[in-house]
């Protein structure tokens, strides 16, 4: 681009487009992404970046797949539109594929988005208990710390004080019980088995709202933008335990951690014998080529809205959920991921080369590493013994750093006002070994940096 082309688009840029997120800085220039070519991107000056971050940790086989392009324009030029109130072939092949995929039978509603999946997951969740004659259980428990969506239900179950503040109050019946975080254990420093403390909360929350009075229970497998906390695989397996107890559905929240993000196909699949009730996905289903969302639901689950003679079905419709273009890019998606060996390649270098993230512990500003696959939380502290979450100022120097040398890492969002200290590393699973280096060696070279 010319240099008056770029600065026009800049200006064009600050005077009409809205940024989600971003304070709107007067002469702050954006990013201005340009093209990409797998891991990278170019912006508007030519300047590349290693996407450290996978867009919003969606983009996980990188720009430039032909072929995703190409089956989004053949289903395009084959069937332009055409909604689920009927049925379309790539939305049949694709559901059963997910079905295959989560290793049992599930119906799957196909909607945009992961906060749309979530809204469908709890109006699915509760009509199923009127439906199997308990009217009251409309509660649904998510965690301090969770991202669950923009829209108000999902904002509701999404607990982090700063993104609801102005909104609130949220969707009536949405309840909050401590994650399972260890490096800060909500239940006290002394606590040694914070997890299982955790998942006994839920219990105790349930039993104190009254079970017939509780529908759901969502969350990630490993809480991602809330600050990356990696529980033990038995924490979802007693939290399964305890909602099968009250009869309280499980919900998977799979938008991070689907689709190999973590080193298994789904984030559940580290803790052996959890089968969720409902699983929600989005961003990794298409690796962001196009908008899709799916809610799938167990089969024994979707029987109840089906019997004859009473009016059980569910009540919702999306226009362009399960668009057969979006459709048959995440069938394409899935086939390159299957043929790939991406889930154990991520698996394996997400701890070989990745790994070395981890001695960053070494450094007297880093409290915690904890990660999951191509999924790395940093977290920065003033000071090891006292845990004091680091400053702004240090969290944007680290990142600011890596931005220079052409590498973008995140931040965890407004998970809790003053601890938002929690550096962010998610690459594209696709990312080549070359760039994997790259980004461990730019990072170690920020941290050299500071103090
Ligand atoms: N759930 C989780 C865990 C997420 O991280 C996100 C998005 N960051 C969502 C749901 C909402 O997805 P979307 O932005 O597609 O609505």
């Amino acid at each position: 681009l010319e240099v008056q082309d770029t600065q026009l688009l800049e200006a064009q840029d600050q005077e009409h487009l809205w940024h989600a997120m971003s304070r709107h800085v007067e002469g702050s220039n954006p990013t201005i992404a340009d093209s990409g070519e797998g891991a990278w991107f170019t912006d508007v000056n030519g300047k590349r970046y290693l996407d450290g971050v996978s867009g919003l940790w969606c983009l996980n086989l990188g720009h430039g797949r032909k072929e995703i392009v190409d089956a989004a324009a053949e289903q395009m030029m084959k069937l332009s539109y055409f909604p689920l109130t009927l049925s379309h072939i790539p939305a049949i092949k694709l559901s059963a594929k997910i079905s295959e995929l989560l290793g049992a039978s599930y119906k799957t509603f196909f909607s945009n988005s992961g906060s749309e999946s979530n809204e469908t997951a709890f109006k699915i969740a509760r009509q199923y208990h009127i439906q199997t004659g308990n009217p009251g259980k409309y509660k649904i428990i998510s965690r301090y710390r969770a991202y669950h969506g923009s829209t108000l239900g999902a904002l509701s179950a999404t607990a982090q004080a700063n993104r609801r503040v102005k909104y609130d109050p949220g969707v009536p019946g949405f309840l909050h019980v401590p994650p399972p975080y260890s490096y800060r254990c909500p239940f006290g420093e002394e606590v040694t088995n914070c997890d299982k403390v955790a998942a006994d909360m839920i219990d105790q929350m349930i039993n104190w709202e009254g079970a017939e009075s509780v529908s759901a229970v969502i969350m990630e497998p490993f809480i991602s933008g809330g600050g990356v906390i990696v529980p033990s695989a038995e924490y979802m397996q007693r939290v399964q335990e305890i909602c099968k107890k009250h009869n309280v559905l499980l919900i998977c929240d799979e938008v991070v951690s689907g689709f190999g993000r973590t080193g298994k196909m789904f984030g559940f699949m580290h803790s052996e014998g959890v089968q969720p009730d409902i699983v929600t996905m989005a961003k990794g289903l298409t690796s962001g080529y196009l908008p899709l969302g799916a809610t799938s639901v167990k089969s024994e689950i979707f029987e109840t809205f089906k019997e004859a003679g009473a009016d059980k079905h569910l009540r919702h419709v999306s226009t362009y959920g399960g668009h057969p273009a979006s459709c048959a890019v995440a069938l394409k998606n899935i086939e390159i991921i299957e043929k790939e060996n991406i889930v154990s390649r991520v698996a394996t270098l997400g701890e070989s080369i990745l790994g070395r993230l981890k001695d960053l512990i070494e450094h007297p500003n880093v409290g915690e590493v904890r990660h999951k696959g191509f999924l790395y939380g940093i977290e920065l502290v003033k000071d090891k013994q006292s845990k004091e979450p680091a400053e702004d100022a240090m969290l944007a120097k680290v990142i600011g750093l890596c931005k220079e040398k052409g590498l973008i890492i995140g931040r965890n969002g407004d998970t809790v006002p003053g601890f938002n200290n929690v550096l962010i590393i998610a690459p594209p699973l696709s990312s080549t070994e070359e760039d994997l280096n790259f980004l461990v060696e730019t990072v170690e070279n920020a941290f050299n940096q500071i103090n």
